[in-house]
């Protein structure tokens, strides 16, 4: 059931996501060990010249290179697709390696892309810097708007790109209507899932073709490394995906794939208990700032869609504080036990101010068209008692004079 070639799929895929995310993918070898064995290592041995020519030959399946497959990685991408309830998964080594692989591997120039505008600042960059150079072109919309998706459609469109909930304005696309658009015109969904994960809202259910993670964010967890994932169907990963990955070597690296697999394992129980911490942290907020962007808070104007989509609602956030810049970095500067830093996911709050980091590089004018303002903090709430966060943020708002 469980040894060094691989699981027993026909059993992992009958468990429930909480029982897979311990134990799906755990290849044991000859030694019997409890926890996922590290594989540091480059290359493989083989015991004869024929066992080797049978796997170059693609007859026999077995390591060969550690660009290729590697155990340690080959098991994360069992849990991760046992999670997802995908046929199958490739990591990479970043959540950005992974959106560019996604898009480099299908497609070509003439092509078109429209992607939902809140889009993470680096996708963003690629659509400008990377794709326009290779004659591909794309259409941002905001992706709130069901009728902006078929509006945007061209003749050429090869792939609809977005996030859901989006950084840092938490906008909600509608996975269901825009899947079924894109199925009506051969296109392909691709969707940025690395503010829930798998445990919080599994794109596929909706319709959604393939699933995109910064595997940095919740499923490390823990602020240690960067890693990135792409989950879909058999025929796309080892058919389209895994050719340009092995080619290009965008891949994770097993000791990185190894903490993530632990981390996985807590997945769950962080997941829920940072969506609950964020929740009492939000209704808090509200009542003190001129406005809260939380897709599980009554006042949110996606949140019915949010609630059909998520199981909960994720640890990140976003407020608006009046009085602009100024008065958004006298909070962030009175804070004490909330950190300053523009990383989300992780186990201990953070806060950041979206304007003048992730989201500097667009310009006021790309900003203003996405709603981020000079007063936005956005807020990534830990596994800490959410007590101590609030009398944390009731201190520095009372000191930055709000
Ligand atoms: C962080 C992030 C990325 C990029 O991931 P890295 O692991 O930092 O490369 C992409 N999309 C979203 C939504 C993110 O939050």
């Amino acid at each position: 059931m469980k040894n060094s070639t691989g699981t027993d799929r026909t059993i992992t895929a009958k468990w429930r996501p909480a029982t897979q995310a311990v134990r799906a993918g755990t290849w044991r070898s000859e030694q019997g060990e409890t926890s996922e064995a590290l594989f540091l290592t480059s290359g493989y041995t083989y015991d004869s010249a024929e066992t080797v020519a049978a796997r170059f030959a693609g007859e026999a399946t077995g390591m060969q290179y550690s660009r290729f497959q590697n155990p340690t990685v080959a098991m994360l991408e069992e849990r991760i697709a046992a999670m997802e309830g995908a046929e199958a998964c490739k990591v990479q080594a970043s959540g950005m390696a992974a959106m560019t692989s996604a898009l480099l591997c299908m497609l070509s120039a003439g092509d078109h892309v429209v992607m939902g505008r809140a889009a993470f600042g680096s996708c963003r960059w690629i659509m400008n810097n990377v794709l326009n150079r290779f004659g591909i072109t794309h259409t941002a919309i905001d992706g709130r708007d069901n009728d902006a998706w078929e509006r945007a459609i061209q003749p050429n469109t090869k792939v609809f790109f977005f996030e859901t909930p989006a950084n840092p304005t938490m906008d909600i696309v509608d996975m269901e209507h825009v899947a079924k658009l894109a199925q009506a015109h051969g296109i392909t969904t691709i969707v940025d899932n690395a503010f829930a994960t798998s445990v919080l809202q599994r794109p596929l259910e909706f319709g959604i073709d393939i699933v995109a993670y910064s595997a940095t964010k919740l499923m490390d967890g823990q602020g240690r490394v960067l890693a990135g994932a792409i989950c879909g169907s058999d025929a796309w990963i080892n058919g389209v995906l895994s050719p340009f990955q092995r080619n290009t070597g965008p891949i994770c690296s097993p000791f990185n794939a190894w903490v993530v697999l632990k981390g996985l394992e807590t997945l769950d129980l962080r997941a829920h208990r940072q969506s609950e911490n964020a929740l009492k942290v939000g209704a808090f907020v509200e009542g003190r700032v001129a406005q809260v962007l939380h897709p599980g808070l009554p006042s949110f104007a996606q949140h019915n869609l949010a609630a059909k989509q998520m199981d909960a609602f994720g640890p990140i956030f976003s407020f608006v504080v009046d009085g602009g810049r100024e008065k958004a970095f006298a909070v962030l500067n009175a804070l004490e036990l909330i950190d300053i830093s523009n990383n989300i996911g992780d186990s201990k709050s953070l806060a950041c101010h979206p304007a003048s980091t992730t989201h500097n590089n667009m310009g006021p004018e790309g900003r203003a068209e996405m709603g981020i303002g000079e007063g936005m903090i956005r807020l990534n709430v830990g596994l800490e008692d959410p007590q101590d966060l609030i009398e944390d943020l009731d201190r520095a708002f009372a000191k930055a004079g709000l």
